[in-house]
């Protein structure tokens, strides 16, 4: 079943039962604490957390969703994407966890001749909250699923909350077993990759109190209105329905990657194993190309562009990341012209603005792949030699002085010089490093002030930022962890 339809699928079953369907939020969305929308649930928070009435019960959506968090997933594991779409239904003081577990077992289970998924029922393990008895029982007793079947987990993995005081509450998640060729048996418990989770459903019924992080915080009382909030990943679903061992692999996401593999000369499938983990690094290097030329395209759809903070340094180092995985790949040509033609093609069926808007994509796409080549032949060569005096003279660690030189006169990103030294089997003297950036930030500071004469001059501090970047990238840490 082609993506699309399964995202029809789904719309449609959740419209037929009342839901009103609402089109996706922009992923760069006005929220102080995302950079971007990372879940369906972001558009609808205001009624969520009561703070705006909504204009309808019930709502059903296709969110675009970007994670860089699980970045260092992609390719690695087989259900992590930086880039995709999280189908939500949301009922806001409306129906509550019987009518959440019921509609989402319905559509998952219900032929797919009668519009439904079709999928095998003895093959879905739900897991529910430590103490949640009333979901327990409403998967074992109303839907019929064996005891065995249904695990029970800690607030880690089943309890929502935004990490502050506020809503929160116990979510139920739904994983379909993939087979003995994918890992151990024993439920999801045992083993996410073979046990694949792809549909959370959020019980918002509480209050949270002060406290840190996901686990570290008592439930201080119950909320008036209970609200569902839940979130399937399209990609899984369809990786799972088109009998794929992942999402790199799936109708909207392979063209990518079998282009990436002939441009390179790479076969993909070096890895005989069905277990992502246990890939072959050139077949994780193609995966990292599909998913991030496509995360770009969807980003710059957006109307994110390419700079030194914020979102547009995420931009940035995705697609900076996507031309170092297909230089690693053997192909030093530029390669975006090749790529997110098919990219566009994949997705504009479902965002035909981005063929529509496709010049000015592109533009800031091959500019920035150009740029960072002529970065790259710059900085390989000094970092090569580099490398090499290194290992001469026994050493393991480069030293924090190249670092800086390297990003200081050639513009080469620290983490780019820190993947390329791991690669080498170097550590890199980050401290070293970070202490000659804040001595130049504070030259250059100096210089600034002394140089002004009425009217801030910023031009020396401008000069560091331009050489080379924002060096402290905090865009991933940013990105808060809600909805998780
Ligand atoms: P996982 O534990 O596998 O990382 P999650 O618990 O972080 O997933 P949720 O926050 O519950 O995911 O998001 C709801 C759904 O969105 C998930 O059940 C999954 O189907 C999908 N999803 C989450 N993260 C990703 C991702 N990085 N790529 C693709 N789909 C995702
Ligand atoms: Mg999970
Ligand atoms: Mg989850
Ligand atoms: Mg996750």
């Amino acid at each position: 079943m082609r993506t699309a339809e399964i995202k029809r699928r789904f719309l449609a079953h959740f419209e037929n039962n009342g839901h009103t369907v609402v089109p996706s939020a922009p992923l760069p969305f006005d929220d102080p604490n995302l950079l971007f929308v990372n879940a369906g649930m972001v558009q609808f928070k205001p009624y969520l957390l009561g703070q705006v009435t909504p204009p309808f019960p019930r709502a059903t959506s296709v969110q675009k969703c970007v994670r860089t968090p699980d970045i260092d997933e992609v390719g690695k594991t087989s259900r992590h994407g930086t880039f995709f779409q999280m189908n939500g239904n949301f009922s806001f003081g409306d129906y509550f966890k019987e009518g959440a577990i019921t509609l989402a077992w319905e559509l998952a289970t219900k032929s797919v001749e009668d519009g439904g998924f079709g999928m095998d029922p003895e093959k879905l393990w739900p897991t529910v909250y430590l103490d949640d008895d009333e979901a327990y029982d409403i998967w074992h007793r109303v839907v019929g699923v064996p005891a065995d079947r249904i695990q029970r987990r800690g607030k880690a993995d089943n309890f929502w909350s935004m990490g502050v005081p506020g809503p929160c509450g116990p979510c139920s998640e739904i994983f379909v077993d993939r087979g003995p060729e994918y890992g151990a048996e024993g439920g999801p418990e045992v083993d996410e990759d073979r046990y694949m989770e792809f549909w959370n459903l959020v019980f918002m019924q509480n209050l949270r109190g002060p406290g840190t992080g996901k686990e570290n915080f008592e439930i201080v009382g119950d909320l008036p209105a209970k609200n569902i909030d839940t979130g399937m990943g399209l990609e899984r679903v369809a990786a799972y329905l088109q009998g794929v061992d992942n999402l790199y692999e799936i109708d909207e996401v392979w063209p990518i990657l079998d282009k990436a593999s002939e441009l390179t000369g790479k076969r993909y499938g070096a890895s005989t194993s069905h277990v992502a983990s246990e890939s072959h690094p050139d077949d994780v290097r193609l995966r990292v190309v599909a998913d991030h030329v496509r995360t770009g395209l969807m980003l710059i759809g957006d109307g994110v562009t390419p700079s030194n903070e914020g979102r547009g340094y995420v931009l940035r180092r995705i697609l900076r990341r996507a031309v170092r995985a297909v230089r690693l790949l053997g192909y030093d040509k530029p390669a975006m012209p090749e790529l997110l033609p098919v990219a566009r093609d994949c997705m504009s069926p479902s965002y035909p603005e981005l063929a529509t808007d496709y010049e000015r994509i592109s533009q800031y796409a091959y500019g920035e792949e150009e740029a960072f080549l002529a970065t790259l032949k710059a900085g390989t060569t000094i970092l090569d030699v580099a490398v090499e005096e290194t290992r001469k003279s026994g050493g393991s660690t480069l030293s924090g002085a190249k670092a800086f030189q390297l990003h200081d006169t050639y513009g080469f990103p620290i983490d780019l010089t820190l993947e390329i030294a791991a690669e080498q089997g170097l550590a890199v003297d980050e401290d070293g490093f970070r202490r000659l950036m804040t001595e130049q930030r504070t030259r250059a500071k100096a210089d600034a002030q002394a140089r002004k004469t009425g009217h801030a001059d910023t031009s020396a501090y401008r000069a560091v930022l331009d050489s080379g970047g924002a060096v402290e990238f905090t865009g991933y840490a940013e990105v808060s962890r809600e909805a998780r």
